[in-house]
């Protein structure tokens, strides 16, 4: 059992109340850790501590924080073997995946944004025909509150964390309450890297009447950024209102993967596999809503289903698994109804559709790689965000009608076309109402790119000079000159 700890001001301290939560695995659904579960008392201490922090790490300059958040970087390289394994017991993701993407990229984040707020620039407009010369300032923002979800614990903490601490911000953490290993073995590792006392705070518990709605609702934090559920950003939205607070959110999505019958079959069927079953469907981005051209749709099918039986589920500490246990028994609960329900709708079974009980997987919350055919737009399983191995495919003609179905989805984070006609890539991508569209291709990411959603998945954008918009004010300075 590990002993998860608040971070605050520099050190690892209990609930002002004392009070704890346990971490379960969801490997055999038994305790790994116990939590301090932070209320307002304990958010109050971090925003403090934060708000002192601030007057020296928002002036301390580029240069110097990111010489500490170089070191950031390596330590987290350094701890990769041990972070991912605490990334997989916490929250079910095959290992191989949180050694080799997963822990680099929550390093790369921090490499990127120190990078970035060191060569980040401003504007400057001359009007010398009235002799005014305009000039922008930028200036970190304040105190942010972080709020983050477990799909990607550590990878998607530090893709806030990162850029906030990066241009002069300073943080007080909310990670998941499913997952909230990695992100205190973040804070000794932040520690370590000589980060001043509060820079990076970390308060650990639940979303409502929590630490989650207590850091939405401090009149001493200046912004926050959350990733999670859509609901939950409504919720958030409403409780920031009367603190008027800065907001980015990154949520849900429902996105949808066309295949065209011009495409390369072989890349198309493997990058769709991995789009729906990458870290068992429990990802934002995944084309969830698989469209295929009718001239290959029964071949595209009979490949699908061929490669969803090919993946290994089991133990997600084993190297070779590929599908993990569903974050929590109430998660795979939510997935098993979401699979009667596409039953009741009239979708076709293909292949899946049932939890893994074979030996030990009994013990925890794993689901077959699931694939339904012949399901329509507008069933409630292809509206709804089923968060797990669930792939509801369906047929369309041309590919007018495909981006028509795409867009009626109540979000917009995501889309794949998947193409050799680089005229319907172009039609495919300028018309899906979607924040990233990913042409033969799934999950690549360049963080100098925008990245957010569209309608329900998001408000405001993530990346580069994004997110130095977000964590800056920019000021802007007027001066009067002699006519030149
Ligand atoms: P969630 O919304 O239930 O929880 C996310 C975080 O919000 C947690 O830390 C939780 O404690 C906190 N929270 C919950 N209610 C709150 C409240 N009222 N006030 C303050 N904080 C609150 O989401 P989840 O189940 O952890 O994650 C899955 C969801 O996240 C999915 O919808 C997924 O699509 C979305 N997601 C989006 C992205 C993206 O980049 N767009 C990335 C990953 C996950």
């Amino acid at each position: 059992m590990r002993d998860v700890k608040h971070f605050i001001g520099g050190a690892f301290v209990d609930s002002a109340d004392g009070r704890t939560f346990e971490s379960i695995t969801p490997i055999d659904n038994t305790p790994i850790a116990t939590v301090a579960e932070g209320g307002p008392d304990d958010v109050d201490r971090a925003v403090t501590a934060a708000r002192t922090a601030f007057e020296t790490w928002s002036t301390a300059g580029p240069t110097e924080r990111k010489r500490v958040l170089m070191k950031v970087a390596d330590g987290i390289a350094a701890r990769a073997d041990e972070l991912a394994e605490w990334e997989t017991r916490d929250m079910g993701k095959a290992i191989t995946a949180a050694r080799t993407k997963d822990i680099p990229r929550a390093a790369h984040n921090f490499r990127f944004f120190a990078d970035w707020a060191e060569a980040a620039g401003t504007g400057a407009w001359d009007k010398p025909w009235e002799g005014v010369f305009s000039y922008e300032l930028r200036e970190p923002l304040g105190v942010v509150g972080s709020i983050s979800p477990w799909n990607f614990p550590l990878m998607l903490l530090t893709w806030k964390v990162a850029p906030a601490i990066a241009f002069g911000c300073t943080v007080v953490a909310k990670p998941a309450e499913q997952s909230p290993i990695t992100a205190s073995i973040l804070a000794e590792i932040c520690a370590a890297a000589g980060m001043p006392d509060g820079v990076f705070n970390v308060v650990n518990g639940f979303g409502p009447d929590s630490a989650g709605e207590a850091l939405t609702t401090h009149p001493g934090v200046d912004a926050i950024t959350f990733t999670g559920e859509s609901n939950t950003g409504r919720a958030i939205m409403a409780a920031a209102a009367p603190s008027l607070k800065k907001l980015s959110f990154e949520m849900g999505g429902k996105s949808a993967n066309i295949v065209c019958a011009d495409a390369d079959l072989d890349e198309a069927v493997a990058g769709s596999l991995r789009g729906i079953f990458t870290n068992q469907g429990e990802v934002c981005l995944a084309g969830s809503r698989l469209l295929v051209q009718r001239p290959i749709y029964e071949e595209f099918l009979a490949r699908l289903v061929e490669g969803a039986e090919a993946y290994r589920i089991g133990d997600p500490l084993d190297p070779a698994t590929q599908i993990g246990p569903l974050v929590s028994v109430e998660h795979m609960e939510k997935v098993l109804s979401y699979i009667d329900l596409a039953q009741e709708e009239g979708a076709k079974p293909m292949t899946g559709g049932h939890r893994v009980t074979d030996g030990d997987l009994a013990k925890g919350n794993y689901v077959a790689a699931t694939i339904f055919a012949d399901a329509d737009n507008s069933m409630r399983s292809c509206q709804d965000e089923i968060f797990g191995p669930v792939e509801m495919v369906m047929p369309f003609d041309e590919v007018d009608e495909a981006i028509a179905i795409a867009n009626q989805s109540r979000y917009g984070l995501a889309g794949m076309v998947w193409t050799s006609n680089l005229d319907t890539a172009h039609r495919v991508a300028r018309n899906v109402k979607t924040g990233t569209m990913w042409v033969n291709c799934f999950f690549e990411r360049d963080l100098r790119a925008p990245f957010g959603g569209y309608k329900d998945s998001g408000i405001g954008r993530e990346g580069g000079d994004y997110s130095y918009e977000f964590f800056t004010e920019s000021k802007a300075v007027v001066m009067k000159l002699g006519r030149s």
